[in-house]
C-alpha cells in the first residue's frame, strides 16, 4: 500500500466517520449512554487503580452519583496509552505521544490518594496502602491492571530491554523506544530473530504478533529480508483465541517466512551470550539469537493475587485474577466489590476495548446494588484488536465470549487486511480511548 493511497483513503474515511457513522472512532463497541438521572447516595466508593478502567470508572461514578464520596488510589501520576506502545516499539510513534498526566482525567470531585494498595481486606471492607493508611469503603471497584512477571524467565529483567538484542513492547514507553532501537539495528543487520509468547492470559494477545509482523515488514522495507531468519514460538499449537483469525495467522506467518515453533516456552535467557532456553515437547532447547522479543508471563498484582478477592480455585487462581461473575463483573463472594480491566478473571478481555465495554456494566451494576436492585447489565466478552500486519495495513478483529466475530463496521471484512483499521489505529483510536477515560463512551 503506497502512502499516497493511504492518505487519499484516510481523508475520505475520516470524512465518512465525521458524518456520524457512530464510530466511537473505536471499532470498540456500541455507545453506552449514561443513566438519565444521577442516583443519590452517601456511600463511600473506593477505586483501586487509575489506569484505563479506574479513571473511566471514576468519571462515570462522578457523573452518575450525587452525594457519594469517591476515592481513587494509585501512586502513578503519568498515564500511558498502552495500545500506542506497539507503534512506539516499531518506530512509527514517538514515546511522548503515549504519555499523559492522570490529573487531566481524574475529576475534581474524586479524592485521589497517591499511594499503592498493599492489602485488600474484603471481610473488613478496607484496603491498606504502602504508607500504612487504612481506607474503609462501602463499595470497592478493583482496577489494578496486571503485572509483568519477568522473573519467571531466569536471567530476564526489565533493565535488559534495549540491550543485547532484547526487546519487549509491554513494559513502558521508554522501553518501547529501547525496543525500537534494537529492532531497528536488527532490521539493518539481519541475523536470527526470535519472537516469544508465554502461556496464560496476557494483555493484548495481538501485540506479540504485531511486533513480529511489523519487524518482518521493516526488514522487507530495508531490503534486508533475506539476511534474517525469523522464528515465532508459541506455548501451545495456536496463535490466537478466535478460530478464524487463528487459522489465518497459522498460514500467514509461514507465508512470510516465519519458522513456527509450537509448544515452546521461554524459560531462561543469557543476555551476554545472546542465548535463550526453551522448554519444548522434546525437552529443553537452547538457541542463539541476534534479536529476541521477550513477552513475560502476566499475573494480577501482588496485593490482589495474595488477597481473598483473588480466585481461590479453577483456571483463574494461578494468575490471582479477581473472581468475578463474567457477565455482571460483580465479585463472586463479596457482593459490594466489582472489577474491570486486565485484573478480572474473565475468559476474554485484557484489552482497552474490553475496558470500554466492561466499565459501563460494572458501574451500572454497582449503582443498581447501591439502590437495592438487581445487577442486571451484562458484559458479553467483547474484545477487539486492530491486528497490524504491516505498516499501512491491519485487520479489525472483534469478538465475544462465544468467539463469534462481532464487527462494528459492516463494510470491513475482519479477516481482510485493509488500510481502514490501520488508519483507525494510527489516527483515531487514541481519541476514542481518551473519551473512554472521561467516561464519555
Ligand atoms: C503493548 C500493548 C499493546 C496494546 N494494544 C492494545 C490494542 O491495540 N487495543 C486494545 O484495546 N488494547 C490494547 N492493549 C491493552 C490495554 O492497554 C489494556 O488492556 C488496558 O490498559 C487495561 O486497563 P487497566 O485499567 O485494566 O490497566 P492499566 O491501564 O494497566 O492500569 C492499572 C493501574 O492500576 C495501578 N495499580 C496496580 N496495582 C495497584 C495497587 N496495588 N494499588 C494502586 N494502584 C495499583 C497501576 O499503577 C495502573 O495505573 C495493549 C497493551 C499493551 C501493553
Amino acid at each position: 500500500m503506497t502512502d499516497k493511497k493511504i492518505n487519499n483513503g484516510r481523508r475520505s474515511f475520516i470524512k465518512l466517520m465525521a458524518v456520524g457513522a457512530g464510530v466511537t472512532a473505536t471499532g470498540i463497541g456500541a455507545l453506552t449512554p449514561y443513566r438519565a438521572e444521577a442516583i443519590t447516595t452517601n456511600a463511600h466508593i473506593v477505586i483501586v487503580g487509575a489506569g484505563a478502567a479506574g479513571v473511566s470508572m471514576a468519571n462515570r461514578l462522578a457523573r452518575e452519583t450525587k452525594g457519594a464520596r469517591i476515592t481513587i488510589i494509585d501512586r502513578r501520576e503519568l498515564h500511558t496509552y498502552q495500545p500506542g506502545l506497539t507503534l512506539v516499539a516499531t518506530g512509527i510513534w514517538k514515546p511522548t505521544k503515549v504519555v499523559d498526566s492522570n490529573a487531566h482525567y481524574i475529576p475534581n470531585k474524586v479524592n485521589w490518594i497517591k499511594e499503592t494498595v498493599t492489602e485488600f481486606n474484603p471481610e473488613g471492607n478496607e484496603v491498606v496502602t504502602d504508607t500504612g493508611q487504612r481506607v474503609a469503603y462501602d463499595y470497592l471497584m478493583v482496577a489494578t491492571g496486571l503485572e509483568l512477571n519477568f522473573e519467571a524467565i531466569e536471567g530476564m529483567h526489565a533493565g535488559l530491554i534495549g540491550k543485547h538484542g532484547i526487546a519487549c513492547v509491554y513494559d513502558n514507553p521508554e522501553n518501547a523506544m529501547n525496543s525500537w532501537n534494537v529492532i531497528s539495528q536488527f532490521t539493518d543487520e539481519g541475523g536470527v530473530g526470535i519472537f516469544t509468547r508465554p502461556p496464560g492470559a496476557i494483555k493484548c494477545a495481538g501485540a506479540p504478533l504485531k511486533i513480529a509482523m511489523l519487524t518482518e515488514h521493516q526488514l522487507r522495507t530495508k531490503g534486508n529480508r533475506e539476511r534474517a531468519q525469523l522464528t515465532y514460538t508459541a506455548p501451545a499449537t495456536g496463535l490466537f483465541s478466535q478460530p478464524d483469525v487463528n487459522e489465518f495467522l497459522k498460514s500467514h506467518l509461514p507465508e512470510r517466512g516465519f519458522n513456527m515453533h509450537w509448544n515452546s516456552r521461554l524459560t531462561a535467557i543469557d543476555a551476554q551470550a545472546k542465548r535463550a532456553t526453551f522448554q519444548t515437547a522434546e525437552g529443553m532447547q537452547q538457541v542463539e539469537y541476534d534479536f529476541i522479543h521477550v513477552v513475560p508471563p502476566m499475573r494480577a498484582p501482588d496485593a490482589l493475587r495474595n488477597s481473598m478477592l483473588a480466585a481461590q480455585a479453577g483456571s483463574f487462581a494461578s494468575g490471582g485474577w479477581l473472581e468475578v461473575n463474567k457477565h455482571s463483573l460483580q465479585h463472586a463472594r463479596f457482593s459490594n466489590v466489582f472489577g474491570a480491566g486486565d485484573c478480572v478473571g474473565t475468559p476474554i478481555g485484557k484489552t482497552a476495548a474490553s475496558v470500554k465495554a466492561q466499565v459501563p456494566v460494572a458501574v451500572h451494576n454497582l449503582l443498581q446494588v447501591i439502590q437495592g436492585k438487581a445487577a442486571d447489565a451484562a458484559y458479553n466478552g467483547y474484545t477487539s484488536c486492530p491486528l497490524v500486519t504491516e505498516k499501512g495495513e491491519a485487520m479489525l478483529v472483534e469478538f465475544d465470549y462465544d468467539l463469534k466475530m462481532v464487527p462494528s463496521f459492516g463494510f470491513i471484512n475482519p479477516l481482510q487486511r485493509h488500510w481502514v483499521p490501520w488508519v483507525m489505529k494510527d489516527y483515531m483510536l487514541q481519541g476514542a480511548y481518551n473519551a473512554m477515560l472521561r467516561g464519555r463512551v
